[in-house]
């Protein structure tokens, strides 16, 4: 078949292992489609620790990095807001977006074909999709797509699992043949160890920009398996997020510390409105945090608050 051009899949900046599965599967799917375009998976940025154990572990090759998306025909995958998307992300023809995000920035000049559903995770629309379309699952995309759901939704954790999360991962438990939830506990692990993490790994490892009316925020977060990981690092943390946010030039920076196990995060904030923080999460700021019971989603318990404290 002749070949009309390439479509890189992407996922937003600071690649976390959705925005990564999504853009392997769903270019897999649609190179099966009889399509005359060659779809290419690509990450934002590096892939981090946990990742990394996915891709070995199923064998499956990284993809390559873009970071510039001029002049590129792109499908957005995980995100759908210019402020997380690969750079000059206007300037490139946008073919389609695949997310389970609020609604972004995101404009284009015609029509495309946009799906988003509030799901956990970009995976599991994806492999649904699969289904949609009659294209059976492989072991290797089976296996990065339960990585993923198992990711975004913390092991089913998360408030914003839904049924449609466990369905797709029953589903694809039977292609790996592997326990998923002994697979899962393993791969979040991988994400915990944080010894060989720099105070910037552990800032930057899943951040995203945020603008609350006008108010530029950075909102990261560390899921670890148990806390005190990180409790002799907690001040490095602070002070790179203080440098981070001079270096952004944000108002704030709010990294949540997402103990897995007790099912909690101490939200760590600098900069200002310290009262819209704390009018948010509903507490005091103390040896500069609040400490949530409860609090695993960033998406849906942390940037819902701070959007209604702003307004
Ligand atoms: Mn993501
Ligand atoms: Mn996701």
């Amino acid at each position: 078949m002749f070949h009309l051009a390439d479509i890189y899949v992407v996922g937003h900046k600071s690649p976390d292992t959705d925005s990564v599965a999504a853009a392997i599967s769903y270019a897999n799917l649609k190179n099966q489609l009889g399509l005359p375009d060659v779809y290419i998976p690509a990450a934002a940025g590096e892939i981090n620790n946990e990742t990394t154990f996915v891709l070995e572990h199923f064998s499956v090759p990284a993809p390559e990095v873009v970071t510039d998306a001029k002049g590129k025909k792109i499908i957005l995958v995980d995100h759908n807001e210019v402020g997380q998307a690969l750079d000059n992300i206007m300037d490139a023809e946008l073919i389609e977006v695949v997310d389970h995000h609020k609604i972004g920035d995101i404009q284009t000049g015609s029509p495309i074909f946009f799906h988003n559903e509030p799901v956990g995770s970009t995976a599991t629309i994806i492999s649904a999709m699969y289904d949609q379309f009659n294209v059976s699952i492989t072991k290797e995309m089976a296996g990065v797509m339960i990585s993923a759901i198992l990711s975004d939704t913390v092991l089913f954790k998360s408030p914003t699992c839904t049924d449609k999360d466990k369905e797709e991962v029953a589903k694809l438990a039977k292609i790996i043949g592997e326990d998923y939830e002994e697979y899962g506990i393993a791969m979040l692990s991988a994400k915990s160890d944080v010894s060989s993490k720099t105070a910037r790994d552990i800032v930057k490892g899943d951040y995203k920009h945020f603008d609350f009316a006008g108010t530029k925020a950075g909102v990261g977060q560390i899921e670890v398996m148990d806390m005190d990981v990180l409790a002799d690092r907690r001040q490095e943390i602070l002070d790179d997020m203080e440098a981070v946010r001079k270096e952004e030039g944000l108002d704030f920076v709010l990294i949540m510390l997402t103990d897995v196990m007790k099912e909690a995060s101490d939200l760590l904030f600098v900069g200002s409105p310290v009262e819209k923080f704390e009018q948010a999460f509903e507490g005091k700021i103390e040896n500069d945090s609040i400490y949530k019971e409860g609090v695993l989603s960033r998406k849906k318990q942390v940037v819902p608050p701070l959007e209604a404290a702003f307004k």
